[in-house]
């Protein structure tokens, strides 16, 4: 028999204000979770009832495409400990539904080197190991120290090592096979006292004056990205809606023998593309039609003006897609993680 529903879990709800996309599609169950204890409560009655569960931070790389069946979470899990002190670092767990930004203001304030690279990324510290984010040189995967987590199967909580989450570019088991088996709820960062740092990316050494400390690298990348990005607040998007695709070096002289200014990084013996670049020349930077687009300053961000379900974004996606593929021979691949089952077209 199902266990009763606790009370602060609520029926058809809509996502609208929980995904930076805005597309208003409902959550047949949703909580807002602020403890350990409403988690294992909530996952248990959906467990119960043999519910799927989908946990949500700040809904900043979702794209939802229609109705998410069984428990959506929001987690609003809090916390702020400082582990353990060395002369050189500090060892702080954050709790999952602490703002990222927000935790990296804070240690910046603190003097703690080491994610001042990643600041102004929406979201949640939860989500952060999900897709190993990165930006400027910096990937949160170099300052983890260890991860907490809720075994959905046994309601259990375990502590991870990094080495056991396979992060990569944009990647980790959390996008995969851990996907519905864990959900976070804290993470413990190594951050620095004596911070070296990291400006060979993004315009970032230009930026900063000689000698220059944490706090105005923080403020640089913030001025740099305000000045880049939309703000999901103002215009609907989900930041870079591609990854850069990697290829061979084969793959790379071919297309640079044609585009001789192709944007690429060296990556051991492959190359990453800058996907901004590609969809660029492929005309759709400032593209806007059917109420969705492409960002006009930043070719890798598409945006949504008035829709408010996804049809339109993913149709564009799959126009790009083919225009970049028929261009360059290189296959896209999409950033945001899909929730919610398509809809018939
Ligand atoms: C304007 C803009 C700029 C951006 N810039 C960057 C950037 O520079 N670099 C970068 O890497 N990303 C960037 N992003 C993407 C996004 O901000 C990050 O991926 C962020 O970590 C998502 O956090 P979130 O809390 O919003 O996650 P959500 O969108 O809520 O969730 C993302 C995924 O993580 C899962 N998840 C969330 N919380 C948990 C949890 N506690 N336990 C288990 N799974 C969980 C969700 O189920 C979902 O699969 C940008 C987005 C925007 C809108």
């Amino acid at each position: 028999m199902n266990d009763p529903r606790p009370a602060f879990i609520e029926t058809d709800v809509s996502l609208q204000p929980y995904n930076t996309f805005r597309f208003d599609y409902q959550a047949q169950y949703f909580a807002l979770i602020e403890t350990i204890e409403q988690l294992v409560q909530a996952i248990a009655w959906a467990k119960s009832c043999t519910l799927p569960v989908t946990v949500l931070g700040g809904g900043s790389n979702l794209l939802i495409q229609g109705d998410v069946a069984g428990l959506v979470l929001l987690n609003h899990i809090k916390r702020l400990t400082r582990l353990e002190e060395t002369l050189d670092s500090a060892l702080i767990e954050f709790g999952a539904g602490e703002v990222w930004h927000d935790s990296v203001a804070w240690a910046v304030e603190q003097g703690l080197g080491g994610i001042e690279n990643l600041a102004l990324i929406p979201g949640s510290v939860g989500a952060a190991p999900v897709q190993n984010i990165g930006a400027y040189g910096v990937e949160v995967k170099d300052v983890i120290a260890a991860i907490q987590v809720l075994d959905v199967a046994d309601l259990s909580l375990h502590t991870l090592a990094p080495e056991d989450c396979a992060f990569g570019y944009r990647e980790s088991r959390f996008k995969h096979e851990w996907r519905e088996r864990y959900v976070i709820t804290s993470v413990t960062l190594r951050l620095s006292k004596q911070p070296l740092l990291t400006l060979e990316y993004g315009g970032l050494k230009n930026a900063v004056s000689e000698g220059a400390g944490i706090r105005q690298v923080f403020d640089a990348v913030c001025e740099i990205r305000r000045s880049k990005l939309p703000d999901p607040a103002q215009l609907a998007n989900s930041g870079s809606f591609f990854k850069n695709p990697v290829v061979d070096a084969e793959c790379y002289a071919a297309i640079k023998a044609k585009f001789p200014n192709v944007v690429a990084f060296a990556q051991a013996q492959q190359w990453k593309l800058a996907a901004g670049w590609l969809n660029d020349q492929a005309g759709w930077k400032g593209y806007r039609g059917q109420g969705v687009g492409v960002y006009e300053k930043q070719a890798l961000v598409l945006v949504n003006y008035d829709c408010t379900k996804a049809d339109a974004l993913l149709a564009l996606e799959q126009s790009i897609k083919d225009s970049v593929q028929a261009m360059f021979g290189v296959e896209l691949e999409r950033e945001p993680v899909l929730l919610g089952a398509a809809s018939c077209r």
